[in-house]
C-alpha cells in the first residue's frame, strides 16, 4: 500500500535527518580514512597481518560510509527538486514510516526487493 504526499513540514524534518546523517557519515569517513591510510606521522608499517586486515576493514567501511553519504545527498537533492519520497520506479510515495528507517531510499519496499533480486 503506497504512503501519502508528504507535507512541507515532513519534508523539513527529512532534510535536518538526511543532514545530521551526512554530519556523521563525513566524521565517520575522515576517521576511518586516518584508520586506513594514517595521517601521514605513521612512517612505520609493520605489515602483520592484524594490521592488513584492519586497514581492509576501514577499507570496507569506508567504501559503505561513501556510498550512504551518496545516497543521503541525492536525497537532499530531490528534496530540493519536490521529488523525494516518491519511489523511483513505481512513484508511488513511500511510507513515511520507511522514510524515518531509511530516510535516503529511493525505492518502495516492493520495488527494493524487486531491484534486489534482480542483481542476484
Ligand atoms: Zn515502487
Amino acid at each position: 500500500m503506497p504512503g501519502k504526499k508528504l507535507t512541507p513540514k515532513d519534508l523539513e524534518n527529512f532534510r535536518s535527518q538526511l543532514r545530521l546523517m551526512l554530519g556523521v557519515l563525513e566524521g565517520d569517513i575522515s576517521h576511518l580514512a586516518e584508520d586506513a591510510l594514517g595521517d601521514g606521522s605513521r612512517m612505520e608499517f609493520q605489515g602483520d597481518e592484524g594490521e592488513i586486515y584492519n586497514i581492509e576493514f576501514s577499507l570496507q567501511l569506508l567504501e559503505r560510509d561513501e556510498q550512504t553519504a551518496q545516497s543521503v545527498l541525492s536525497a537532499l537533492g530531490r528534496i530540493n527538486e519536490g521529488t523525494y519520497g516518491r519511489c523511483e520506479d513505481c512513484e508511488d510515495w513511500l511510507i513515511k514510516e520507511r522514510l524515518r528507517v531509511m530516510p535516503h531510499a529511493i525505492r518502495c519496499v516492493d520495488c527494493q526487493r524487486a531491484a534486489e533480486a534482480e542483481q542476484r
